[in-house]
């Protein structure tokens, strides 16, 4: 019990940072600069950690590019003021990401040229026999480690683990919560310590500053992945830019 646990935290943990750090942060919003060695390697954690539910980093970027620029008008592709459950509010992230992954479709975004791309690993982590080969790995581990056949359940939060964070943290992020600054959108801060989502649910703060690293405002709110940046930037893995606000 305490393996598949370790494990579901684990896996859980890994595939919210690669989300947050390093599609959302650097990809998406150029928040620090590392160089190329860095880049690959962060990469390449992504592909692991995301296993069978890998988002190709540039798409994804494009995509939450246009999500700021017309956050909760209909130009959003998640926005839950426009979709009558979370599932229909999925579906058409999944349809808009699919667009631009074939390139059907271009983001308002003038560092699309110089987003980070790695053809081998993209090809990799997008083919269906890679996504059904890490399925297969988590359902080996659980053969190997679970106690009896009920932890199988928790399968599928393995399969699906980059969208299931992504619907928790659109929906609720723009949904459910306080906010520190008026806005046009609704965008909502949803926890004091956004702990299971690694500081993604201000969305608040993080879209009145969408270039600060650190999405907690307020003293007494906390973003687990800053003190972690700050560290990476102390040990000058990454350059963080400056405070916004300070
Ligand atoms: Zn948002
Ligand atoms: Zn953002």
């Amino acid at each position: 019990m305490v393996i598949i646990l370790s494990f579901l935290v684990l896996h859980w943990y890994a595939s919210a940072f690669a989300q947050s750090f390093f599609l959302h942060r650097y990809t998406s919003h150029r928040q620090f600069t590392m160089n190329s060695f860095w880049e690959k390697f962060f990469y390449l954690f992504t592909f692991f950690a995301q296993g069978s539910s890998f988002l190709h980093p540039k798409s994804y970027a494009l995509l939450h590019l246009q999500h700021h620029t017309h956050s909760d008008t209909e130009e959003d592709p998640h926005s839950p003021h426009f979709f009558k459950d979370v599932m229909q509010m999925m579906l058409n992230t999944r349809k808009i990401y699919m667009e631009y992954r074939r390139g059907e479709r271009t983001g308002p975004n003038a560092f699309a040229d110089s987003m980070p791309t790695w053809d081998f690993i993209d090809r990799l982590g997008n083919s269906s026999f890679t996504r059904v080969g890490f399925v297969l790995l988590y359902t080996w581990f659980y053969f190997q480690f679970a106690p009896s056949i009920w932890w199988f359940l928790l399968l599928p939060v393995h399969a699906a683990m980059g969208p299931l964070h992504g619907a928790f943290i659109n929906w609720c992020g723009h949904k459910y919560g306080y906010r520190n600054f008026d806005m046009a959108d609704e965008s909502r801060n949803t926890f004091l310590f956004d702990l299971f989502f690694v500081g993604e649910c201000f969305q608040n703060n993080h879209h009145k500053y969408p270039k600060r690293a650190n999405f907690a405002v307020k003293w007494f709110e906390f973003d687990p992945v800053y003190p972690v940046m700050k560290l990476l930037n102390f040990s000058r893995i990454i350059r963080l830019k400056a405070d916004p606000i300070r």
